[in-house]
């Protein structure tokens, strides 16, 4: 008996739709398993691999494999590709309030309301993925000694004048001279990083500290925690260590030394060998301290990371990924997975901000009213700069020229004043 369901040929928003409602329920689908799922739940599509595959990319829902890339020599991307960041990674309170989706292969991601919102509202509140306090809010001591202030919120440490009940009870490591404001904050410490750059457990990790202290540099340890996170989650499990790599992995990218170069533009010959010192040398330490770390930091897991992550998360190539994705995606030091998932504006609608007691936490606000399905922005610059100030940094910084609604009436009043 003849089939009378007639094959077709999805549309552009069919496909889209589709693939769109997939990932969002299973981010870490590859094309392989995107198509034969949407086979299966369309079975008169007429659907290719490649036409999938294509798509896919075009939506920047793929990440290139940056050692494919190096064996065909294309070069390194030169504008920031970030994905979709996989599963439920992300601890925030509030999350559901929002929805992070695809707009296009230029813009990427973005954040939409999910419901409606009045101005001056929080939106949600997020812990970073990775954080490392920015150089100039904590002291010399916290890259050192860690005594001073807190290892994992950077809290300012009063060691005396607490009583046994009160709830934010300094406490040390019951190793090494690590100090963290509770003891709240003492597990989180140990579960994100502290059991692998405990000073006791890990020689290995004061130079990379030495260095970066000396060159005023939170990039590389903000990049060392964000692999220590990693082999942390390992740890508990293959499926959660090779979730928080893919989370990693959708943090916007461009390669620190692509970055620097386009920044330096004319002048770059004069700082290549410094940068390219630096990169080399952070990348040397790291390793010492993390590939593997020694034994007495107790990881039993780490033979499980499989090959293909392993050798990626400890390249070189790797390495100036990461610096350039703290770079682009820095709030206050940390890597926050949703945070970094907001869009600029000029004139944004929602602003980022840490609560009064501390760096580590962010929080999102309304700075106006928000309808359902509007996309929430915030600005990577300070808005009350004038527009050739704002757009030279984001050109430089974030490598993009802005086109928002706010700096197309500044372009024409410009242009009109001519
Ligand atoms: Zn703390
Ligand atoms: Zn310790
Ligand atoms: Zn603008």
């Amino acid at each position: 008996m003849a089939d009378d369901r007639r094959i077709t040929m999805p549309s552009e928003a069919e496909l889209q739709a589709a693939i769109d409602s997939l990932k969002k329920s299973k981010p870490e689908l590859g094309v392989l398993r995107v198509c034969a799922m949407l086979r299966e739940s369309n079975p008169t599509w007429q659907l290719g691999e490649k036409r999938v595959r294509k798509f896919m990319s075009t939506m920047g829902l793929i990440q290139t494999d940056p050692s494919s890339a190096n064996t065909t020599g294309k070069a390194a991307e030169t504008v920031p590709k970030s994905f979709l960041a996989p599963g439920d990674f992300v601890r925030t309170v509030g999350k559901g309030q929002v929805e992070v989706k695809y707009i296009n292969g230029t813009k990427g991601k973005g954040v939409f309301a999910v419901g409606d919102f009045a101005e001056k509202t929080q939106v949600f509140e997020e812990t970073p993925f990775a954080w490392y306090p920015r150089w100039d809010t904590v002291s010399n001591t916290y890259h050192t000694k860690g005594n001073d202030e807190c290892q994992l919120c950077a809290r300012t440490i009063h060691r005396s004048g607490y009583s046994a009940r009160d709830l934010l009870r300094p406490v040390k490591c019951n190793r090494c001279s690590a100090w963290f404001c509770s003891n709240v904050c003492r597990k989180e410490a140990d579960a994100r990083f502290h059991q692998i750059e405990c000073a006791k457990s890990n020689p290995h990790f004061a130079p990379l500290a030495q260095a970066c202290l000396e060159w005023s540099w939170g990039a590389p340890m903000a990049a060392a925690r964000a692999i220590e996170r990693v082999l942390l989650e390992f740890e508990q499990s293959a499926e959660r260590g090779k979730l928080a790599w893919e989370s990693i992995k959708a943090f916007a990218t461009v390669r620190a030394d692509v970055m620097d170069k386009r920044r330096k533009g004319a002048s770059w010959f004069l700082y290549e060998q410094d940068y390219e010192h630096k990169w080399a040398t952070t990348h040397e330490l790291m390793k010492r301290a993390l590939c593997p770390p020694p034994d007495a930091c107790g990881l039993t897991q780490f033979d499980r990371i499989p090959k293909k992550i392993f050798n990626e998360m400890f390249s070189y190539n790797e390495w100036l990924g990461l610096i350039g994705k703290y770079s682009l995606n820095d709030q206050n030091g940390g890597f926050y997975l949703l945070q970094s998932c907001f869009n600029h504006s000029c004139d944004p609608n929602c602003v980022v901000m840490h609560p009064n007691d501390g760096m580590y936490r962010a929080i999102i606000k309304t700075l106006r009213p928000i309808k359902a399905g509007e996309e929430m922005l915030i600005s990577y610059v300070n808005p009350r700069d004038n527009l050739a100030a704002r757009q030279q940094a984001l050109r430089e910084w974030y490598m993009f020229d802005c086109n928002c609604g706010r700096c197309q009436k500044e372009v024409a009043a410009v242009a009109g004043s001519a």
